[in-house]
């Protein structure tokens, strides 16, 4: 940690706990204790102010940086546009901007037009935005409900939190956007909770893709517009889907005329050992969402990717004022953000992450598969890629979630072995723990058993 010293040090943290207003934490034991500051990274590895070095097993806490840290051409690309044009509103358009676009659409066939923005939440509220707009527009104003999953999380906005499957993130923040409407999870570990009997593999996830199509028909297929999921729920818990969901859900929406809206914010840019999570499905999205790993955090940048067909609804009339989509997002597509993530896709192609993606997730699967046989805490294993979780529980019978303040004492032992680890950790009582796992896609095969091996190490340190 060149450059700080300790005086410098303690300042910041002084500042930071009288000023900083941190996500997702309580902070009355800041009061007493001190947060954590993460000063520099590297590749894999962070360090925080007491210079302590960790692996950085969820890629900046919440699946961002799929490159690793401290690329220096991704600065350097972002200074060199900054210097020659910073900033002109999405209306016109810009060299990364444009170059970035024809990039991406290259990776996703099928798809064609990128509209760009700042967040994950921002690229789900353009595309439910689209969605009422196409309902107005060809359906005289039916067609406006949008359904989502239990589980699925899509943002902290009003308007994707109406659309947020986690309660506990929700439900203090009401009254909610209407025509938001929940369709059941589709978590195979879980099933025995949703009364449809005892299914498993194809068959469950069919039944789960009915349940769509019951929800579907409940509501009135003339009001639903579209479908919105993760393609491997994230946050909610790491959840693959069992084969025949997928297959089954694209058949529903083609029945019903209902737009498929995937949201690719964790699972794309390579995460899961394709460039997109949707692509292992074979399934034709009319709208895909992405943000955290397209520019690996380097610059703030999300885009809500649309089909020609979508594209084309918005300018059918150019003598109806209404006729094009009124929206705007000031920072949406300029300029530093596409130069980040232009250079960001060509180390991800330069050095074969997808791939590497792939191969690691392989062996983090292997290496938690064999935790799961040493520790009867793991009742399972999922995930694909390096995008993995370990859900705990206390009887593998019951299947009832360990506490979270267990799940707390892990994660604190993985950080004191030197790993930081993420946890999905739903407060609503009766609702499952999961630990995940996400490292930068350059993760190495040393990187990763040492991992799971701070992992065993907490487990065991845990639970025995
Ligand atoms: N969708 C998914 C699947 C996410 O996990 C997240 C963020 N964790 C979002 C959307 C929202 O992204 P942002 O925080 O950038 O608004």
């Amino acid at each position: 940690m060149d450059g700080y010293t300790d005086n410098d040090i303690s300042h910041v943290v002084e500042a930071d706990k009288a000023h900083v207003w941190h996500h997702l934490v309580q902070h009355k034991p800041f009061e007493t204790g001190e947060p954590r500051i993460i000063v520099e990274g590297k590749g894999i590895r962070v360090w925080d102010q007491h210079g302590r070095e960790f692996i950085d097993a969820v890629s900046g806490a919440v699946w961002t940086v799929n490159v690793g840290y401290g690329r220096e051409t991704i600065a350097d690309a972002v200074r060199e546009q900054l210097v020659k044009m910073n900033y002109f509103a999405g209306a016109a358009g810009t060299i990364p901007g444009a170059i970035f676009a024809e990039k991406l659409i290259e990776k996703m066939p099928g798809m064609s037009r990128v509209y760009y923005c700042n967040s994950g939440s921002e690229a789900n509220e353009k595309a439910f935005k689209m969605v009422r707009q196409i309902a107005h527009k060809r359906y005289g104003g039916k067609k406006t409900k949008i359904l989502y999953r239990d589980r699925d999380y899509h943002g902290g906005t009003i308007g994707t939190m109406s659309a947020g499957g986690q309660d506990e993130r929700v439900m203090q923040y009401g009254p909610l956007t209407p025509d938001f409407v929940r369709v059941p999870h589709c978590m195979e570990y879980r099933a025995a909770d949703q009364g449809w009997g005892d299914l498993s593999g194809e068959e469950y996830g069919r039944r789960a893709a009915d349940a769509i199509e019951e929800v579907i028909l409940r509501e009135g297929p003339d009001t639903v517009g579209a479908l919105c999921l993760e393609p491997i729920t994230a946050g909610g818990g790491v959840i693959t889907p069992p084969p025949g969901y997928w297959d089954r859900v694209q058949e529903i929406c083609r029945k019903y005329d209902v737009l498929l809206h995937i949201d690719e914010v964790v699972c794309g840019m390579g995460r899961t050992g394709k460039w997109f999570g949707y692509q292992h499905y074979g399934i034709e999205p009319d709208f895909v969402t992405m943000a955290k790993g397209v520019a690996s955090g380097y610059a703030a940048i999300a885009c809500c990717v649309t089909t020609e067909k979508v594209f084309d609804l918005f300018k059918s009339d150019p003598s109806d004022p209404l006729d094009h989509f009124r929206d705007i997002s000031t920072f949406g597509g300029c300029t530093g953000g596409p130069a980040a993530a232009l250079e960001n896709m060509r180390i991800i192609e330069d050095e074969g992450l997808v791939e590497n993606a792939k191969k690691m997730g392989e062996r983090l699967m292997a290496n938690l598969k064999a935790l799961e046989a040493k520790h009867e805490v793991i009742g399972d294993v999922r995930g694909l890629g390096l995008f993995q979780g370990l859900e705990l529980v206390r009887d593998r019978g019951t299947k009832e979630p360990v506490s979270e303040a267990d799940i707390g004492k892990i994660v604190a032992g993985c950080a004191e072995r030197g790993v930081i680890i993420g946890a999905s950790n739903r407060s609503v009582p009766g609702l499952n723990n999961v630990l995940c796992f996400s490292p930068a896609l350059i993760a190495t095969p040393a990187d990763i058993d040492a991992i799971t091996e701070a992992v065993d190490g907490a487990l065991t340190a845990v639970f025995g």
